[in-house]
């Protein structure tokens, strides 16, 4: 969103007032014009590589978002069959779709394989199984759990000993009897280290446990180091710095590449990355208190919408779009769900009057994923400004929504 010369908010030039009124309020928007600026800063930092982006689309599954992804070139990694499902439907084939379970029934990795997916083995169990099932008629690539703790908040990490993701590289010996029982094909070693890490350290220290653990394994086609890069989320925040991440990586990269005697694809599945800045949440202040203790603004949204502070006390810069220039002063911005969900305590914002439109940022990845119906409320719609075009591109739901799965 920027601000204009006239202090006005917009994103492409359309102001949010104006897609409340069109739309209605709370509203998730979207700017695929911000989605492609990230997926090209990606695509150029890896310019030196043969690097391929697997778009983790649990992040925001909108088939619009998908659609634009297939666009300019982004495949989908998946975590569940109705992730596959929309995949195919934005009109991905299967074999563009990487699916990654994590501890899944093995029926749904079976559907996935048949479906012409690629299969990131999770567990031995499963190695076991895809051995008994596909010999080595199917290739997969096999998650590794490196034991390394990065990106500070202990929710969000996957890669430490002791994740739920992945098989631990402690137990390659096992790996290796497994793939040697079934002739397996594994063509790619895969981790996933977690959420919000800004070095390029991190993706090193596990790039070089994937380089060394790949010496086992001859028919090695893919090294996948997952997601995680962070992004802003205020203003002067420090973020990844995409060119020198993409430099060192490279480098190390082409000389694993050079050791192991074959120029290898390296993939990467951010999900945050591509899409979190791309979207807003819009909600209307719905009633201002000013108590005592405290200033509370009421917004027409809660936790059923946006999770994020709740869950992980993730931050959402705020702006009041009604009111850029006011005068600052200190609120607790609030949910209406009856349940504590605070969205920002002691947050400055410019006064903030009934009917006011606050925006909050950083809205595009795991916002509407993560929404639900509670309390009854109605999920919101979503919205997509492309071309300076905005675009409905899921309706707002409805009681009949609520009612479709009851008897
Ligand atoms: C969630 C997830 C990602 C994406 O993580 P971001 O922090 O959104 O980049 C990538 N790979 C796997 C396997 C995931 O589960």
């Amino acid at each position: 969103m920027q601000l204009s010369e006239q202090n006005k908010y917009t994103i492409q030039g359309i102001e949010p007032a104006e897609l409340v009124e069109k739309f209605g309020s709370p509203l998730y928007v979207y700017d695929g014009g911000t989605i492609r600026r990230k997926v090209n800063e990606l695509k150029h930092a890896f310019s030196g590589v043969n690097m391929k982006i697997k778009y983790a689309c649990k992040a925001n599954t909108n088939l619009a978002v998908l659609r634009l992804m297939r666009e300019i070139g982004v495949e989908l990694d998946v975590v569940s069959p109705g992730e596959f499902e929309m995949g195919k439907l934005a009109g991905y084939a299967g074999n563009q779709i990487t699916f990654t379970p994590s501890g899944v029934p093995f029926a749904e990795v079976q559907a996935a394989v048949e479906a012409g997916a690629i299969v990131n083995v999770d567990s031995i169990p499963l190695l076991e199984w895809f051995g008994q099932t596909y010999g080595n008629t199917k290739p997969c690539l096999i998650r590794i759990k490196p034991n390394v703790a990065a990106g500070g908040n202990i929710k969000i990490m996957t890669a430490h000993a002791d994740s739920k993701f992945g098989i631990s590289v402690l137990l390659i010996d096992q790996i290796l009897a497994v793939v040697k029982k079934y002739d397996l094909k594994i063509i790619g070693l895969h981790q996933h280290t977690g959420s919000d890490i800004k070095d390029a350290e991190p993706f090193l220290q596990v790039a070089d446990i994937l380089f060394a653990t790949a010496k086992h394994f001859p028919d090695l086609e893919i090294i996948d180091l997952g997601g995680g890069f962070k992004v802003s989320y205020q203003p002067g925040d420090a973020v990844t710095d995409m060119e020198l991440l993409g430099n060192k990586i490279s480098e190390r990269f082409k000389n694993f590449c050079d050791e192991y005697g074959r120029e290898l694809q390296l993939w990467f599945e951010p999900g945050k990355f591509l899409v979190s800045e791309s979207g807003y949440l819009l909600t209307t202040s719905t009633v201002v208190k000013e108590d005592p203790a405290r200033n509370f603004v009421h917004i027409d949204s809660g936790l059923n919408h946006l999770i994020r502070p709740m869950m992980y006390g993730s931050y959402h810069h705020i702006l009041n779009t009604s009111n850029p220039a006011g005068e600052e002063k200190l609120y607790n911005v609030v949910g209406y769900i009856c349940e504590t969900d605070t969205f920002a305590t002691d947050r400055k914002l410019p006064e903030v009057s009934q009917g006011d439109i606050l925006a909050f940022l950083n809205a595009g990845a795991y916002g509407f994923t993560m929404s639900s119906n509670y309390n009854a409320r109605f999920r919101p719609a979503e919205v997509l400004v492309d071309h300076e075009e905005a675009k409905l591109v899921r309706r707002r739901e409805t009681l009949e929504d609520l009612l479709r799965t009851q008897m």
